[in-house]
């Protein structure tokens, strides 16, 4: 398996790099020939048959090009075959054929692997840049061919294949281990030479049902699929890990620009769109890719791939199948993360938490008819955390239960406060739950003691999930949600569209309410297709019995457009912006239908 396994990487690399050549210099041909211990024995790969046949003449003659410059680790030029007198065996024996060869070593540092060969049907000369572009092409499929069979050889070491330390059983990829040793040494030379670091976190989607329902050993066929068709992508120098279950990591280093690296993760999402071939099954599969970097200069530590995992998990909150950058540069500016994954234990019980408040609008006239509560944390030293960075630290230090059971609880004692102050005026209360805390043990059960403990209205509360509660198991979700439905709460279906889920996909779901991400109604005004858009979904989600509410409106002209495509509600700060409970009792007092002019959220952006 491991020797098929390296087999299978070694040709593709060849191959590649064979058609690579051939498609950008016309009326070209290329052979490439992989020498393995000493010349004895060699691979061969080639853009046709007649590249593939000089490769394999020079190799049972023992003369040509391509064998001096694999022996001298130098380019080898013959411009006229028929008259070159190195070569007269070949010579006679390609006559008709390739009658101008030049080849190229595959090197890397000390090390000759081979030799790419071009040829042509006529004498000619090769250009001093089209040699510079082919040697650099050659130098890169170098470095890829030692790491693949570097890790074959690694694997070797004491029959180690699955007792190899440093890389995965399964995949053969570098394991953890290795990953971290990768990044000590990435971070020594992001020191030394000011270079920059990214890290990408892929998670595939739903991997947790292929094995549930075809079993763990074509979960493993696809594992080792996947792995293969991320390695075709990464560059050599770059690092590909599998760091656990259906987990790969990139580390990239020296990239010049952070475009590289989202061009990187954009090919990553792409390679999943043809289907995968494991345990003689197709398999569509997508995965979630989170994104971390750190500049020029800047420290390097295993936070860079915990950072990358919680973007991964932002991508698959919004339905997978996307990626997601955290920017270092942005986050350290605003905190520390380690400090705030240990400073947010205890935070709501030292009263830096809170909620605020904003109210949800019938689309037609402005009257508030509910309200969404949104999490405050104000740190006592960097100041206001913004709520998703609050909520992805309390994800991943496995807080959000306790978090989340605090807002559900305060929110409907707050209500209760309202409703006291404004019997006249029974709001809606919406809160957000967060697919971690949906599928913890016991949600349900959960919800209703906050119900019983509160005397809150269970039709009045709407709970708000993302499309990432359908990704992971969605039979586990599908189950909670109808537990929660049987409590008589509602159910929204929070940024819809952000992710990968149809409305289609979504019927089977108990869903009340879907809510258009603000990114479209954004789009309204700019761009034509953004008001087609809002107007199918709605289309869409009434035909499947749910109601539609618009999220960050802030133009007139946005209010106006999702009222007439028919968006039941909107929210958004052209009506309100978030507030505190406080001043949401003096909203309530105004007259209703008028959109509020309060300040600006000013303590929390
Ligand atoms: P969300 O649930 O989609 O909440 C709406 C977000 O959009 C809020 O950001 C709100 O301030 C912002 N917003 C509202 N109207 C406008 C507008 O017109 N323009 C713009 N640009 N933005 C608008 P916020 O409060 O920063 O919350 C961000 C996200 O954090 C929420 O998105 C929600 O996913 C999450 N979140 C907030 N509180 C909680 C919570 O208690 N639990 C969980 N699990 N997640 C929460
Ligand atoms: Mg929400
Ligand atoms: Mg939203």
């Amino acid at each position: 398996m491991p020797k098929q396994f390296e087999r299978r990487v070694v040709h593709g690399i060849l191959v590649r790099l064979a058609q690579e050549v051939a498609a950008r210099y016309s009326g070209w041909d290329a052979g490439v020939t992989l020498r393995l211990g000493g010349t004895t024995r060699s691979r061969t790969a080639s853009s046709d048959q007649a590249a593939g046949d000089f490769e394999r003449r020079q190799v049972r003659l023992r003369e040509g090009p391509s064998l001096t410059a694999f022996s001298t680790g130098q380019f080898v030029r013959v411009d006229d075959l028929a008259g070159d007198q190195r070569y007269p065996r070949l010579a006679a024996a390609s006559l008709g054929g390739a009658a101008a060869a030049f080849s190229f070593p595959l090197r890397h540092g000390e090390t000759c692997l081979g030799a790419l060969t071009l040829t042509r049907d006529v004498p000619c000369q090769l250009d001093e840049q089209m040699r510079s572009a082919v040697q650099a092409l050659a130098d890169v499929a170098a470095a890829h061919l030692l790491s693949a069979t570097a890790r074959r050889r690694a694997l070797a070491v004491s029959d180690g294949y699955r007792e190899s330390s440093l890389h995965d059983a399964l995949t053969g990829l570098p394991n953890r281990l290795l990953l971290q040793q990768r990044l000590e040494h990435a971070a020594r030379r992001a020191q030394r030479s000011h270079c920059a670091v990214a890290v990408l976190f892929a998670d595939l989607d739903r991997f947790k049902s292929v094995n549930d329902t075809y079993g763990h050993a074509v979960g493993d066929e696809l594992l080792v699929a996947v792995a293969e068709r991320l390695e075709a992508l990464v560059r050599p120098g770059d690092t590909l890990a599998r760091v656990s279950g259906d987990e790969f990591v990139v580390l990239c280093e020296d990239f010049a620009d952070p475009d590289d690296v989202e061009r990187l993760a954009v090919r990553i999402g792409d390679c999943f769109t043809a289907p995968f071939l494991a345990g003689g099954i197709l398999l569509h599969c997508t995965a979630s890719v989170g994104i971390a970097y750190s500049g020029p200069g800047e420290s390097v530590t295993d936070q860079l791939v915990v950072d990358a995992d919680m973007a991964m998990y932002q991508a698959k909150k919004q339905g997978g199948a996307v990626h997601k950058v955290i920017d270092l540069r942005d986050a350290q500016d605003v905190h520390d993360r380690t400090r705030l994954e240990q400073d947010l234990h205890g935070a709501a019980s030292r009263g830096e938490l809170a909620l605020w408040y904003q109210p949800i609008v019938r689309s037609r006239d402005g009257l508030v008819t509910g309200v969404e509560a949104l999490l405050r944390w104000t740190h006592p030293v960097s100041g206001p955390v913004p709520a998703l960075v609050a909520v992805g630290v309390a994800e991943r230090n496995g807080l959000i239960g306790e978090i989340g059971a605090w807002v559900l609880e305060q929110g409907c004692r707050d209500r209760a406060l309202w409703l006291a102050a404004h019997p006249e005026r029974p709001l809606s209360l919406s809160v957000n739950v967060s697919a971690l805390q949906l599928m913890g043990l016991g949600f349900a059960a959960d919800v209703r003691d906050v119900l019983a403990a509160t005397g809150m209205d269970p039709a009045a509360l709407v709970l708000e999930v993302t499309e990432g509660v359908f990704i992971e198991d969605a039979d586990r979700a599908l189950g909670v949600l109808d537990d929660l439905k049987a409590l008589g709460v509602a159910l929204a279906l929070d940024d819809f569209g952000t992710g990968y889920c149809s409305l289609g996909y979504l019927r089977r779901f108990p869903v009340d309410v879907v809510k258009i991400d603000q990114g479209f109604i954004a789009d309204i005004g700019r761009d034509p297709a953004g008001v087609a858009i809002v107007g199918a979904v709605t289309t869409l989600a009434h035909a499947l019995g749910m109601r539609v509410t618009a999220e960050g409106i802030e133009t007139e002209q946005q209010r106006a457009e999702v009222d007439s495509i028919g968006c039941e509600s909107s929210q958004g700060f052209l009506f309100a912006r978030p507030m505190t409970g406080d001043d949401l009792v003096v909203h309530l007092g105004r007259a209703p239908g008028r959109p509020l002019l309060l300040p600006p959220e000013r303590a929390h952006v």
